[in-house]
C-alpha cells in the first residue's frame, strides 16, 4: 500500500519533468527553443551581474537556406538544419545554450565569455559548418552549406532585448558583408 502510494506521485513528477522539458526543446534539432531563449537570457545576465563575468550572445543565420529547400527539397533541408545545429553545439562549452530562435537561426548565450572569446568561437562555428563534408545528398553534388553570425556583449544598461538587437544587427552586417563571415559589434 505505501509503495503504491508513492508510485504515482512518483510518475506524475516524471511526466510533468517531461512536459517541462519538451516545452523548451525544439523537437527537430534537439536544441533549446525559442520560449526557452526568452527565461534564459534574463537568468543570465542577473547571473553575470551577480559574479561579475562577461557575457555575450550569438546569432547564427544560414545562408541561402531558402535555395537549399528549393534545390534539394525539404526534408534535406532539415537535415541541413540538425547537422548545423549539431555542429554548434560540438563548437562551444557545457556552460553555452543553443537555442534555435527561428526557421534557420540560432541564438548562442555564452556565460563567462569575453568578447574576444565570444568572437573566436564565432570563427570556429563558422569553420566547422562552411568545410567539406557530411552535407552530401545521394546522387547529388555536395552542397555547400555555410552561416553568418552576429555577436554581441553584455554592457551595463542592457536589457535582454537590447543585448539580443545589437547580436541581430550584427547578424545583419555579416550578412551585407557578404555571408558565411562574423561580425562582432564595435564596442
Ligand atoms: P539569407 O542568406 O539572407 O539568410 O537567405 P535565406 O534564404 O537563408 O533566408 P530566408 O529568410 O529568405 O529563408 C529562410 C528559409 O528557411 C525559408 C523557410 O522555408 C526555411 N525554413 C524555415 N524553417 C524551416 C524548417 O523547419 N525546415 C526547413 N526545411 N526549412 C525551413
Ligand atoms: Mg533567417
Ligand atoms: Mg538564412
Amino acid at each position: 500500500y505505501l509503495l503504491s502510494s508513492l508510485l504515482y506521485p512518483l510518475r506524475n513528477t516524471i511526466l510533468y519533468h517531461h512536459a517541462l522539458r519538451s516545452a523548451m526543446q525544439d523537437p527537430l534539432t534537439g536544441v533549446n527553443n525559442r520560449a526557452a531563449f526568452e527565461s534564459t537570457l534574463q537568468r543570465e545576465i542577473d547571473l553575470a551581474r551577480r559574479h561579475i563575468t562577461p557575457l555575450a550572445v550569438l546569432m547564427a543565420d544560414i545562408d541561402h537556406f531558402k535555395q537549399i529547400n528549393d534545390e534539394y527539397g525539404h526534408l534535406y533541408g532539415d537535415c541541413v538544419l540538425r547537422e548545423v545545429a549539431n555542429r554548434i553545439q560540438r563548437c562551444v562549452r557545457r556552460t553555452d545554450i543553443v537555442f534555435r530562435y527561428g526557421g534557420e537561426e540560432f541564438a548562442i548565450v555564452l556565460s563567462n565569455t569575453s568578447p574576444e572569446g565570444a568572437h573566436l568561437t564565432a570563427e570556429r562555428i563558422r569553420f566547422a559548418v562552411a568545410k567539406a563534408g557530411q552535407f552530401k545528398k545521394e546522387g547529388e553534388p555536395q552542397t555547400a552549406v555555410t552561416v553568418s553570425l552576429g555577436g554581441s556583449s553584455l554592457r551595463e544598461q542592457d536589457t535582454p532585448e537590447t543585448l539580443f538587437k545589437r547580436a541581430d544587427q550584427a547578424l545583419y552586417q555579416a550578412k551585407n558583408g557578404g555571408r558565411n563571415c562574423v561580425c562582432f559589434e564595435s564596442p
